[in-house]
């Protein structure tokens, strides 16, 4: 499989430590408030990769952090504790917050179809590690200790600035516009690997070390997550594009210089959702959760189709418009599925034929859009419909579409025998324009149904037809 890995710059072929099995690591979310549909996307595109791997037939061992303390506001070491505004915000104590809005990520996730990794560890279950790392950073020289903090020191390695997409000056944290420099570091790249001394005396968290009650930064708690859970070759690491740097820059910085080898050989960034304005964020326009799309009437399985629809490496834009159109191509796509029969012989060569070009597709860095064109090739095929069913089903273990039961459902809920693809089109149209509170169009629609032999009901459940 090709992959680009964001270290090396190119579409590398994929290789693990261990043949057969995959280490894999993955940022998880900063549990402050709910993850936005743009923090999802990033979750949903890593799914895909851990599921078309286990496809593949790699052992995989997926391993996510939660961050429940230490993620400040600003890169550069300064500002709120993020975990620390959210409980202020809503009068809650911290640990309140970081269950309430885990809870609230996971059942997100599971309306998205997005599995579980194998191991969720939240970084205040994690304080004797981060102290073993950081004590053995010190003793080799690769902290020190400056104003009541232990900072990283950056000047002891070779080569810092590992990700090179980027250009240093735009970088470098302390010189940015707006990132306050911090006295205490001896290089503007150094970071905080533990804080005693912080400007917010009122941090809620904090734990006893060699250096004072204090607690861990953020960058520390991946860094050891991993190696403790992984292990010390970590084969693939994920995050969105945003935690290329300063995270994931530190993050190897740190477990190199302790671990004293090279650390992961693959990193693959997922990049952002924007809206029309700029980088989607929960502090900025509409907060878009999973939520409120449930809410407006979209099911989130036609947001994952969405994602899907779009390569992770380019950045993607969100507006209804286009999330209109993947919820209407994804309906379309679940009523074709519903209208085929489980009958007929397989025939063996077109079978793996079909299967090899959404293998070609995921192989090609993880082209999720040309694995759906290689699902509807499925429905053109001249396979029988238990071949097609079967075939959609195996790629649905990877892109996690619900086709299969979407369909199932559909197929409970129809009225008399089969609903003809006239009928079905007119009512996603009529559903649209409904959205669009064009109800004059929507009962122009009802009636052209109607000529075709079929009622229009709004239920509770939704809209339904009965056949007149
Ligand atoms: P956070 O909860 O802020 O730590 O972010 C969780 C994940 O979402 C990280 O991997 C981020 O890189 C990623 N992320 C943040 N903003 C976006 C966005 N607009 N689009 C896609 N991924 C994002
Ligand atoms: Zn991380």
């Amino acid at each position: 499989m090709k992959l680009y890995n964001s270290l090396t710059r190119s579409r590398d072929e994929f290789t693990t430590h261990t043949p057969g099995r995959v280490e894999m690591y993955t940022c998880g979310p900063t549990v402050y408030h709910y993850a936005h549909i743009g923090n999802l996307r990033t979750y949903i595109m890593e799914d895909v990769l851990e599921k078309y791997l286990r496809w593949s037939g790699y052992d995989v061992n997926r391993v996510m952090n939660i961050t429940d303390v230490g993620h400040l506001t600003s890169d550069g070491d300064t500002g709120d504790d993020k975990m620390l505004k959210g409980a202020k915000r809503e009068h809650k104590t911290v640990m309140e917050i970081a269950k309430f809005y885990t809870d609230a990520f996971f059942a997100d996730c599971e309306k998205l179809n997005i599995r579980k990794p194998d191991t969720v560890v939240p970084a205040t279950g994690c304080i004797g590690e981060f102290i073993k790392v950081i004590s053995s950073l010190l003793e080799k020289g690769y902290a020190y200790e400056a104003g009541g903090n232990i900072y990283f020191d950056t000047s002891k390695l070779e080569k810092y600035y590992i990700f090179n997409d980027f250009a240093e000056e735009d970088l470098a944290v302390g010189v940015r516009e707006g990132v306050e420099a911090d006295g205490n570091k001896r290089n503007k790249t150094d970071f905080v690997l533990w804080f005693t001394k912080s400007k917010f005396e009122d941090q809620e968290l904090k734990w006893e070390s060699p250096w004072g009650l204090g607690y861990p930064g953020w960058h520390i708690e991946c860094s050891c997550i991993s190696m403790k859970n992984n292990g010390e070759y970590l084969d693939l690491h994920c995050g969105g594009i945003d935690n290329a740097f300063p995270h994931h820059t530190n993050e190897v910085a740190q477990s190199e210089s302790y671990l004293g080898h090279p650390w992961c050989g693959f990193w693959f960034h997922v990049h952002h959702l924007n809206t029309d304005s700029g980088k989607m964020s929960k502090s900025k326009g509409e907060f878009l959760t999973v939520s409120l799309l449930e809410q407006k009437g979209y099911d989130p399985l036609a947001y994952r189709f969405f994602c899907l629809q779009s390569h992770y490496r380019n950045s993607l834009v969100f507006s209804y418009e286009n999330l209109d159109n993947a919820a209407a191509a994804y309906s379309k796509l679940v009523a074709r599925i519903a209208r085929l029969e489980d009958k007929g012989s397989i025939d063996g060569a077109e079978y793996s034929r079909l299967r090899e070009s959404f293998k070609a597709a995921m192989d090609n860095d993880l082209n999720t859009s040309l694995a759906i064109t290689a699902l509807y090739d499925v429905l053109k095929s001249e396979l029988s419909g238990a071949g097609k069913l079967r075939l959609i089903a195996d790629f649905d273990r990877v892109l996690s579409l619900g086709l299969i039961e979407a369909a199932k459902k559909l197929g409970a809920d129809k009225p008399d025998g089969d609903i003809p693809a006239e009928v079905s089109e007119l009512l996603e149209q009529r559903k649209a324009a409904r959205k669009e509170k064009n109800f004059a169009l929507a009962d122009e629609l009802r009636d052209k149904i109607a000529a075709l032999g079929y009622a229009v009901e709004e239920t509770r459940e939704g809209t339904k037809l009965r056949k007149l």
